[in-house]
C-alpha cells in the first residue's frame, strides 16, 4: 500500500490516492472522474522547471 501522488491531465486537479494491489487500476480524479490521470513522481520535481509541481506533490517542500 502506497500513497500516490496523480494530476488530473482533464482538469488539472492533483491529489493523492491510497493505492494497493487491488485498486491501483481503478484511480479516477475526485473532481471530474476521468481517468485520465498520471502519476507524479517523488523527486521528479525540479525547483518549478516542472509544471506538473505546483508545490503540492509529497516529494517536495514547495518548489
Ligand atoms: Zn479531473
Amino acid at each position: 500500500m502506497a500513497i500516490i501522488d496523480y494530476k488530473c491531465e482533464d482538469c488539472g486537479e492533483k491529489f493523492f490516492e491510497i493505492v494497493n494491489a487491488s485498486n491501483r487500476d481503478k484511480v479516477i480524479c475526485p473532481k471530474c472522474e476521468s481517468k485520465n490521470i498520471n502519476q507524479i513522481f517523488e523527486g521528479k520535481c525540479l525547483g518549478g522547471a516542472n509544471k506538473s509541481c505546483s508545490g503540492s506533490c509529497s516529494g517536495c517542500s514547495g518548489c
